[in-house]
């Protein structure tokens, strides 16, 4: 098997105030398996191969745009995919359904037990279940994960001043850190869209970690890159009136369609970091990560119209 070559566009986009920026255009790398999770899976589709596994196994929340793109890889490479849900089954949520099409076999637990999923009891059960599997964690947030977000780079041609991105385990994030070829002239920023303050900072850098293997080496990259906390407004997949207002006039302007859980906040804070930490006369990237597929699942909870 092949992991077939695609590279993303770039599109320039406008925002509110008048700010003009270049959009990486990684939510046009797969109609289903979409930005970052293309990028995430590669590498653990490749292994899995390696390895001669015959069945993925994942583990996502019942709207998650990973269980999803899991679902549709396994259908496209030739795996069968076993998708270990959060919480119960709904027929009529539409990213469950769409697993199902593709063939992915979903198993619910509880959100107490689900909290447990990394520990070794449960990846037993999981082997007594449903025999060998190659395993991906939530997210797809393992070494395989930052290894194909560090490939981002190769298809960004101009140097910027900053490189801004959504941040959920900060798997993506920690791939263009340490992927960065010119960590002095080029910063990474992250938006988390997790109420997790403080929290972030850590889970990046046990990214980092778990590629660099030395905790200095970490440290070493802490100039390299920026967290701004502060715009998850409320916590994970809350969606407020003003975001809601924000991603329909990006769409009206630039005819690009974001996703509200991670996009749109993060060209959200941009739009409020510009002017204030990232000078006007910035060469700015954002990374498109995708995930619009998420908005059918917010539409169906009533979040959005
Ligand atoms: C999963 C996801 C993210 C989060 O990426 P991490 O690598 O977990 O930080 C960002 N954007 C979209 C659209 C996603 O689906």
């Amino acid at each position: 098997m092949k992991w077939p070559h695609k590279k993303s566009s770039i599109s320039q986009v406008k925002l509110p105030g008048g700010f003009e920026l270049d959009l990486l255009r990684d939510d046009e790398l797969h109609s289903q398996i979409s930005g970052n999770k293309w990028r995430k899976l590669k590498f653990n589709v490749l292994k899995a191969e390696q390895k001669r596994y015959e069945q993925i196994l994942t583990y996502g929340g019942a709207f998650s745009n990973h269980i999803a793109a899991t679902a549709a890889a396994g259908k496209e490479f030739g795996f069968k995919t076993i998708g270990v849900i959060r919480g119960e089954y709904d027929s009529n949520n539409p990213t469950l359904k769409f697993a199902e099409n593709c063939e992915m076999q979903l198993h619910f637990v509880s959100r107490s037990h689900y909290r447990e999923k990394d520990a070794k009891f449960f990846r037993s059960d999981l082997r007594k279940k449903f025999g060998p599997f190659f395993n991906i964690p939530e997210g797809g947030a393992n070494f395989e994960g930052i290894q194909g977000c560090q490939e981002i780079w190769k298809d960004i041609e101009r140097e910027y001043d900053y490189v801004i991105v959504p941040c959920g385990t900060c798997t993506t994030m920690a791939g263009l850190i340490l992927g960065n070829p010119n960590p002095v002239r080029t910063k990474v920023v992250g938006i988390p869209v997790l109420n997790v303050n403080d929290g972030m900072r850590s889970d990046l850098n046990q990214k980092l970690f778990q590629v660099l293997y030395d905790w200095e080496l970490v440290e070493d990259y802490k100039d390299d890159y920026l967290l701004y906390p502060d715009f998850h407004l409320g916590g994970y997949a809350k969606i407020t009136p003003e975001l809601k207002g924000f991603v329909e006039s990006f769409k009206s302007e630039n005819a690009i369609q974001l996703d509200y859980i991670y996009n749109g906040k993060m060209i959200f804070a941009l739009s409020e970091l510009i002017g204030e930490k990232i000078p006007e006369y910035s060469k700015v990237l954002a990374i498109h990560t995708g995930g619009v597929q998420g908005n059918e699942g917010l539409r169906y909870m009533g979040k959005i119209q």
